[in-house]
């Protein structure tokens, strides 16, 4: 099964970034190219039947599946950056953290109108990320039609809060 093959790679680290927090690092998973070719692999599985024209992936950790599974799917990939990172002209959505505030971007052109948009981040947890993406992919008029994660914290119930823009939501893994 690739979700136990999966949490065998994911490492725990405690208390990072700060106390309290138990941070998945799936930097051992990259270490693997066959299970990295597996999960692009199983993420695109999940997606059979939607229909989709563009992966949106968030910064940064959205970036090492978000591309490969985008080929999978023979579709576009628009990166969605911290602010400042992007060369060109961008329209940008600020989003509330814990302790204070953050904006996310992306190119003004990265979308056309109508666009059925698949956004894929490593992990949820809150949601707070994927629904400021989907505040962004909105003002381009284009839609969120489905959500890809590696894993979902789902004690945090990140799910209920991307409801108001699909109940297609997939992970490889819950914790
Ligand atoms: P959230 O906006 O609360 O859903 O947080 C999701 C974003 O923060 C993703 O880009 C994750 O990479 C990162 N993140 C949040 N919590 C964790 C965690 N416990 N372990 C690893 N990454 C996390």
């Amino acid at each position: 099964m690739i979700s136990a093959r999966i949490k065998q790679a994911v490492r725990d680290v405690n208390d990072f970034p700060k106390p309290g927090i138990v941070f998945k690092d799936i930097t051992p998973i990259l270490k693997d190219p066959a299970l990295c070719i597996e999960i692009s692999k199983a993420l695109a599985d999940q997606l059979k039947g939607i229909e989709i024209d563009v992966v949106a992936g968030i910064e940064s950790r959205g970036f090492l599946f978000g591309p490969s599974l985008a080929q999978l799917l023979n579709v576009p990939f628009v990166p969605v950056r911290k602010a400042g990172k992007l060369p060109y002209k961008t329209i940008q959505q600020s989003y509330d953290l814990e302790y204070g505030s953050a904006v996310i971007e992306c190119h003004q052109d990265a979308l056309l109108s109508g666009q059925r948009v698949l956004i894929h981040d490593d992990l949820l947890a809150t949601g707070g990320t994927v629904v400021a993406a989907s505040k962004l992919i909105s003002q381009l008029e284009a839609t969120v039609v489905a959500y890809s994660f590696i894993i979902s914290l789902d004690f945090l119930n990140g799910r209920e809060r991307l409801t108001p823009y699909t109940q297609k939501v997939f992970s490889l893994v819950s914790y």
